[in-house]
């Protein structure tokens, strides 16, 4: 018989799953629901995250393992930055499938140690385990100076975003054709898929001004939806960073960049809510929050955006 669970996409079950666990430890500041969870511990506010990495989910063997180590390490510091933090140490829990050669599993930690260097923290522990496939876990402890959540802007906040949206997913597609040769723009958009950089160069900028704050791994918009669901929302559509390798592969296809700048996942920018002046910081401006609400989003001439983004668990 088909369980109720196994219709429900990735944010209805987490919701069914944690409304089973009874917190009553007042210091915790948030628990679910957020990038990270938020703890007070002594005079710090300390934030912990985790993140999964599946072959056939999320990388194929086929990739570069050593990309493949360095996401995996990107993809966490990222929560972190994204709440203005710092992280500071690491467990990884490693399910190691039949046949992985031990070659393999040293280039994907070359890869992590290059992240770590990177990032500037330390990997202190961990576990392994067998599994059908390779399975890569990584739990990271972080500190901050004061919560920054995802999801309270104030009204009259401008939304702001880092660097360029969209070139994870023209990547993936590259990636998944899996051709001999890619010219050198193919190139920058798959590794933009391939080894992503989490922006913790602006963590700083996160901790002093921003009034709500989340890193884009879903897209653009089903990430902005979660940010402005007791808000209304006005963005920019035609003011969305867009690279020119992006634009370059929509010419080629005849697609639309703003689609792929919309919906696509896993670029790991920031996403930001401030009533500060973000621009010189390397934020771009592109939205506002208008009034209270229930997550409408539209564009400037009154159109409704709606969000799609990837849910794991629906494809
Ligand atoms: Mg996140």
């Amino acid at each position: 018989m088909e369980r109720k669970e196994d219709k429900l996409g990735e944010f209805e079950l987490i919701e069914l799953l944690t409304g089973e666990i009874k917190n009553s430890d007042s210091s915790i500041l948030r628990d679910f629901g957020d990038d990270t969870a938020f703890v007070r511990y002594g005079k710090e506010i300390l934030l912990l995250t985790v993140d999964t990495l599946v072959e056939g989910v999320h990388f194929l063997r086929r990739y570069p393992p050593s990309a493949v180590g360095w996401k995996l390490v990107s993809v966490n510091v990222s929560d972190i930055a994204s709440k203005g933090g710092k992280p500071l140490w690491g467990l990884i829990t490693l399910a190691l499938s039949p046949r992985v050669e031990i070659e393999y599993l040293r280039e994907l930690y070359r890869g992590i140690n290059s992240a770590l260097k990177h990032y500037g923290f330390s990997l202190v522990g961990g576990n392994t385990t067998k599994g059908d496939k390779l399975c890569l876990d990584l739990s990271l402890i972080g500190v901050a100076r004061r919560v920054v959540y995802r999801d309270t802007p104030k009204v009259g906040d401008k939304i702001y975003v880092s660097g360029t949206l969209g070139d994870s997913k023209a990547g993936l597609e590259l990636l998944l054709e899996n051709r001999k040769s890619y010219t050198h723009w193919e190139q920058r958009l798959i590794e933009k898929h391939l080894k992503p950089k989490a922006r913790l160069d602006l963590a700083q900028a996160v901790e002093k001004f921003a009034n709500a704050s989340m890193d884009i791994s879903d897209g653009f918009l089903a990430d902005l939806r979660k940010m402005v669901k007791n808000y209304s929302a006005v963005v920019y559509t035609d003011k969305l960073p867009l690279s020119e390798e992006l634009e370059i592969f929509c010419q080629h296809r005849g697609c639309n960049p703003l689609l792929y700048a919309l919906e696509g996942g896993e670029d790991y920018q920031l996403l930001v809510c401030s009533d500060k002046e973000l621009t010189p910081y390397g934020f771009s401006l592109v939205g506002e929050i208008t009034a209270e609400g229930k997550g409408e989003i539209y564009t400037p001439d009154g159109r409704k955006l709606e969000a799609k983004g990837f849910d794991h668990l629906k494809s």
